[in-house]
């Protein structure tokens, strides 16, 4: 399909986020969560199976669909509602089409699509960072089950989820780190969620979850004995997603920023005319278009299946950054009324703060790209080692 069918499939989901979510948005900003139900309607308009196989109820579309997505549900605001749907249909799903057994995939990437059942991913912990050889969660084989025992922090969409993919360390006595992912379902006994309250996203919940003696069994384990939590190939779809997300919450902040500029009169004239707000405005659309130009690339080759590590780390450290200096700038724009919460920069300004932190922070990103730069450290995804691609995201 071509570039006409994407505007097409653009306008189509713009036109249902107005009718479907918009109208609802400030609702379930108070309640701190989105309603599941939403879910059921972005999975059966189809827009979760995008990259996915059509035996499993997706249209094995073009990566430039997800694309869409991604930049459609990022101009929704509070910016939060896009993490909640991302973390489900986008990191969720993805390990469990590139990991699970057939089984596994009939139960949990069937309806995940469909919207019926939703997940979350919970990686980081209190003493853990970013960093998979240091999970200290564990999952020790007992007869039939899997006994877990640690905790996860940050874990976004968690209370709105019905299973969580746990990367666990298995054998807590091993030196070597071998790490795996179990799906753990909500209602297991031991398991404790502790809901966070957070600046900003107030769209999208958050909870710190705690695991003592939690039983699941041994199907639970994700895919077969050798497929690990792969921590590359995770970093390369979540940066890639969240700089598409922070680019497309830029230009949405400049188009609001714009908006109010041509309506608001100082010195009998619109905010529009003072040329230090017009270049501000031409130095900002300039950025935005090109991170959209870069990303565009990376996507192109991703497609291809090229090896991009790096380059989609490089991706989540500017397009962030970038988001940040953006919302910043135009909330300053708006003057007085920046801070005030019913004006939508509000909002812009302060979710734009964590994409910086989650999905790993700058100063983290900036580390290992001076690795790969610097040292010549290669970074190896499992599936890069395995030289096969399963799905379009
Ligand atoms: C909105 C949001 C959503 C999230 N969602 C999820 C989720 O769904 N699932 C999940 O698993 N996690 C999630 N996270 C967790 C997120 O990935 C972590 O918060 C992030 O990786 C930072 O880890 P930390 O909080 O432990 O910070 P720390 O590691 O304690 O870092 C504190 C500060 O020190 C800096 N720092 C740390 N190490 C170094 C170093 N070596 N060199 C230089 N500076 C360093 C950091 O950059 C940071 O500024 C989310 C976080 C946020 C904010």
């Amino acid at each position: 399909m071509g570039f006409d069918h994407r505007e097409l499939f653009r306008n189509s989901i713009r036109k249902f986020i107005n009718k479907e979510v918009i109208p609802n948005i400030n609702g379930w900003k108070k309640e701190g969560k989105i309603p599941k139900e939403i879910y059921k309607k972005f999975g059966q308009m189809g827009y979760f199976g995008l990259a996915f196989e059509q035996k499993y109820g997706g249209s094995n579309s073009e990566i430039w669909y997800t694309v869409i997505i991604l930049e459609e549900i990022s101009r929704v605001n509070p910016t939060g509602f896009a993490a909640a749907l991302a973390s489900h249909f986008y990191l969720s799903l993805m390990h469990i089409n590139n990991i699970a057994n057939e089984n596994q995939k009939q139960k949990y990437l069937v309806p995940g699509i469909k919207g019926d059942l939703i997940g979350c991913i919970a990686f980081e912990e209190p003493f853990m960072s970013f960093d998979s050889g240091n999970i200290k969660t564990t999952a020790v084989k007992n007869g039939e089950n899997y006994v877990i025992n640690g905790s996860k922090n940050f874990i976004a969409n968690s209370i709105n989820s019905d299973y969580i993919l746990v990367p666990v360390k298995m054998d807590p006595n091993s030196k070597s780190q071998e790490n795996k992912i179990i799906l753990v379902e909500r209602d297991r006994t031991g398991l404790k969620f502790i809901k966070s309250n957070k600046l900003g996203s107030h769209t999208s919940d958050m909870t710190e979850i705690s695991f003592e003696n939690v039983k699941v069994p041994i199907e639970n384990l994700l895919g077969d004995q050798d497929k690990e939590f792969d921590l590359v190939g995770h970093s390369v779809y979540e940066s890639l997603s969240m700089a598409t997300i922070s680019v497309g919450t830029s230009q949405f902040a400049l188009e609001t920023t714009l908006k109010y500029l041509k309506e608001r009169e100082v010195f009998g004239d619109p905010l529009a005319k003072f040329q230090v707000l017009r270049h501000r405005i031409a130095k900002m659309a300039s950025e935005i278009e090109l991170n959209r130009q870069f990303l565009i690339n990376l996507y192109t080759r991703f497609e291809k299946g090229d090896y991009l590590f790096k380059e989609a780390l490089m991706a989540k450290l500017i397009a962030t950054q970038l988001c940040d200096r953006v919302t910043l700038h135009c909330f300053q724009m708006f003057g007085g009324n920046g801070p005030i919460e019913e004006y939508p920069i509000t909002r812009i300004w302060r979710d734009s703060k964590s994409k910086q932190i989650g999905g790993g922070t700058s100063e983290i990103l900036c580390e290992i790209i001076s690795k790969a730069i610097i040292d010549r450290k290669g970074f190896n995804s499992v599936k890069t080692e395995k030289k096969k691609q399963t799905s379009k995201i």
